[in-house]
């Protein structure tokens, strides 16, 4: 199949300056040369490919747009574009790289003590320390005001006690922000893996996002020092900062699923012959193509505009939602037509696309579902919360 060489069919390369296009391209080659040939059997495996995690490091990609600590500084469209490319590869390594960088240094950026900022950032930059981020219970997702898990004052220590449901990097991560309530109020701690009563399972059977690590945490009268409390926390705003960070970056992440799907089923469409012809060349495969093309585009141009209203700090929570919510049930919507256009072929793994298609099944659920995001979106537009 024909090298994918980009999908820019609206010019939107015309919007970004040369040091992102430079990124881009970067990032990209890293994707060509270090992660696709290394994804395929991951995923069959279930395993994550840590051998890209430093790799991944020496790009700059962990907390990229933090300034210092020994982060990149790079604006937010240059994340971006990082994120696009990382998932063109598969959302797995898109998401190792999310909670490594908006669900553990951003908290810790933004609600951390200096000493805990000088302490862990050049450290999780570096890869040296891997985090995740444990806010879903067992039995609250949607709705996660209502988390159990509690950190009850002890002396100088937190007692951490409840289970956490779905935390990406669970297994593999050396150090957790865990989200407990404290006297009834949400906070925020870091945990280090190797506390006393912290224990992280893999949770098996995973038929989604193969190549990503998705665990159970548990806590047993696990002890912290108290100056593990992230102290800028204090009630649910702060994870949910915490995810809209993730969730501009899964928008971007998203067209890359898109766009790896869109460039297999062009390509095949062209090469597979049926009724002596290309299928490419039956009026209902190019609506296919005409759709999905004009989807991508779409989502792309969102995404440079959230990048600028980003970095202009004009960015709303709920125009990342909106962002979140369509990109990715369009990129979803994208991968199961290019799995159709491919045939049987469509369900081999040989080809990208049912691996694309079945990550993104996942994704439209996690950061909040497609449902979650259309309240919020719905609430911004009405004024009238609608979530209960
Ligand atoms: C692979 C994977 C990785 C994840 N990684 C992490 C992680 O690193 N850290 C972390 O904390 N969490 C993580 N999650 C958890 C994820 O954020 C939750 O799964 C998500 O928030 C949904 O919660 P739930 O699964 O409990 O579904 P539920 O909340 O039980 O929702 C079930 C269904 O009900 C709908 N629903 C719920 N409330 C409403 C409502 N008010 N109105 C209409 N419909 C509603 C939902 O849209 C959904 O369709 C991960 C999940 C997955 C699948």
């Amino acid at each position: 199949m024909k090298r994918f060489d980009g999908f820019d069919y609206m010019h939107v390369d015309t919007l970004l300056t040369e040091e992102e296009l430079l990124v881009r391209s970067t990032v990209r080659r890293f994707v060509e040369e270090e992660v696709l040939p290394l994804i395929k059997d991951n995923y069959e495996r279930g395993t994550f490919p840590e051998d890209l995690i430093k790799p991944m490091a020496e790009l700059g990609i962990f907390g990229a747009t933090i300034q210092g600590y020994g982060c990149a500084g790079e604006n937010n469209v240059v994340y971006g574009l990082m994120m696009q490319e990382l998932e063109r590869a598969d959302s797995g390594i898109r998401s190792f790289a999310s909670v490594q960088s908006c669900l553990v240094m951003y908290p810790i950026h933004a609600f951390g003590s200096d000493e805990q900022k000088n302490r862990w950032l050049p450290r999780l930059a570096s890869a040296e320390s891997i985090g995740c981020y444990g806010l879903t219970e067992p039995d609250y997702g949607s709705d996660p005001g209502g988390i159990i898990t509690t950190a009850v004052r002890d002396g100088d220590d937190y007692v951490l006690n409840g289970a956490k449901m779905w935390i990406t990097n669970g297994s593999l991560a050396d150090v957790a922000i865990v989200w407990a309530k404290s006297d009834g109020i949400v906070h925020g701690f870091i945990v280090e893996k190797d506390r006393a009563g912290f224990e992280a399972r893999k949770i098996p059977y995973k038929l989604s996002l193969r190549a990503s690590d998705t665990s159970e945490l548990i806590f047993s009268d696990c002890r912290i020092p108290k100056d593990n409390l992230l102290p800028g926390t204090g009630g649910l705003k702060h994870p949910l900062m915490c995810l809209n960070q993730a969730r501009y970056g899964i928008a971007w992440g998203a067209m890359g699923a898109a766009m790896a799907c869109f460039h297999g089923a062009l390509e095949y469409s062209k090469e597979r012959i049926q009724f002596n012809k290309p299928i490419a060349s039956f009026q209902i495969t190019q609506k296919k193509l005409a759709d999905m093309a004009t989807e991508i585009a779409l989502g792309q141009l969102l995404n440079v505009q959230l990048g600028r209203l980003k970095d202009q700090r004009k960015l709303s929570f709920a125009q990342v939602s909106m962002a979140k919510r369509n990109n990715v049930r369009k990129a979803l919507e994208i991968a199961r037509t290019a799995r159709g256009i491919l045939g049987a072929n469509g369900i081999s793994g040989e080809y990208p696309v049912i691996r694309h298609m079945c990550n993104l099944e996942s994704v439209d659920t996690y950061e909040g579902t497609y449902d979650v995001h259309t309240l919020i979106v719905g609430r911004e537009l009405t004024g009238i919360d609608a979530f209960a």
